[in-house]
């Protein structure tokens, strides 16, 4: 099968032939109809992580069930499902709380499954590798849906829509005209937007540096889009909160500045919710006497504590009634063999989600 393999980091990845496994116990083969690239995908190929190479990578994929090992019965041959990173054993002490992306399981090492035309072998970066004609991943990783949603649309629930929805819908206690800030409105913020829409929060305003993202939140639901560059955050979150400043303030660009900035915008009590997941060794400062004064209450959010087979059905429903959007995320559609196009359009900022169609 074809793969877009990433041999070094910072470098475009290589196109290549490479060989994959059969579908151990419990572990399910898809054909990949979709994967989108997402900011950890670029991570990972830029080196942010140092994470093991040669590898494959994409994580927010879909396709068609093309064969399940021993033991699977979550899913059959021809089911079209959403492939995504979150591996989960179902049996640990995360799993059994409903916290599957924090799962402590044990699984086979990342680079058994895929390997090179001489036999080498490439891990599957993301625990998923679906840059690449077919996946094998966990029968967890899986979830099927109903045939009649478009597989491009329903890739992007794997990830983004999951971990901006999630943070909203499952990390804070958003209630109903609570204000909500969302920093940085890409792939995941913008998913925070229409999550923050869902809970029926208001007002929602997004904070972003480019022009045609902050008019994607508006149309994805925001009340205000801010650009820092041309207006005082602070001062603009203050005069929309009655001067308290907000309740929930989600971060989703991985960056210390983007957390400073938003502890600043939170009224006492509030939360400040992360989302976006930085380089390796990022540290931001706060004053903590403040902070301890003020009651203010910092959250981590992984894959917006989604429990992938509980809620994907759910995104899924909210899609099919029109509530949630994902036709409208799709920036621009991409063969596989130009795939590093799709990354460095990805890079310029413009793009909310690029995706690979095979
Ligand atoms: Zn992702
Ligand atoms: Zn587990």
């Amino acid at each position: 099968m074809k793969a877009a393999v990433c041999r070094h980091f910072a470098q475009p990845l290589a196109i290549e032939d490479v060989s994959i496994g059969a579908p151990g116990a419990g572990e399910v083969k898809v054909r990949v109809v979709a994967c989108a690239i997402c900011q950890s995908d670029i991570h990972f190929i830029d080196g942010a992580w140092n994470s093991t190479l040669p590898a494959v990578c994409g994580h927010e994929a879909s396709g068609v069930v093309e064969a399940i090992g021993p033991g699977v019965s979550s899913v059959a041959e021809g089911d079209h499902v959403v492939i995504t990173l979150i591996r989960s054993c179902g049996r640990c002490h995360h799993c059994l709380a409903g916290m599957r992306p924090l799962c402590e399981g044990a699984f086979p090492p990342g680079d058994e499954k895929i390997s090179d035309t001489k036999g080498a072998a490439i891990f599957q970066g993301l625990r998923t590798a679906a840059f690449a004609e077919y996946v094998v991943v966990d029968a967890s990783q899986v979830v099927a849906i109903p045939p009649e949603v478009p597989l491009d649309s329903a890739a992007l629930i794997a990830c983004g829509v999951v971990t901006g929805v999630g943070a909203v819908s499952r990390n804070a206690s958003v209630e109903e005209g609570d204000s909500a800030v969302i920093i940085g409105t890409g792939g995941v913020g913008i998913n925070s937007v229409q999550g923050a829409r869902l809970e029926k929060a208001h007002p929602i305003i997004a904070v972003d540096i480019n022009e045609r993202k902050l008019q994607a939140a508006l149309d994805f639901g925001a009340d205000h889009a801010i650009d820092p560059k041309k207006t005082d955050v602070r001062e603009a979150v203050l005069s929309l909160t009655a001067g308290r400043g907000a309740d929930h303030v989600f971060i989703s660009v991985g960056s210390a500045e983007a957390v400073e900035l938003g502890l600043g915008l939170l009224r006492r009590g509030g939360a400040l919710i992360i989302a976006g997941m930085p380089p390796s060794g990022v540290r931001a400062g706060f004053d903590l006497t403040d902070f301890v004064d003020s009651g203010r209450r910092i959250i981590g959010s992984k894959m917006g504590s989604t429990h992938p087979q509980r809620d994907i059905p759910e995104l899924v429903s909210l899609y099919l009634e029109g509530r949630l959007m994902l036709d409208e995320l799709i920036s621009g559609r991409y063969p596989l063999d130009r795939i590093n196009e799709a990354i460095d359009s990805s890079k310029g900022g413009d793009a909310l989600r690029n995706i690979i169609v095979f």
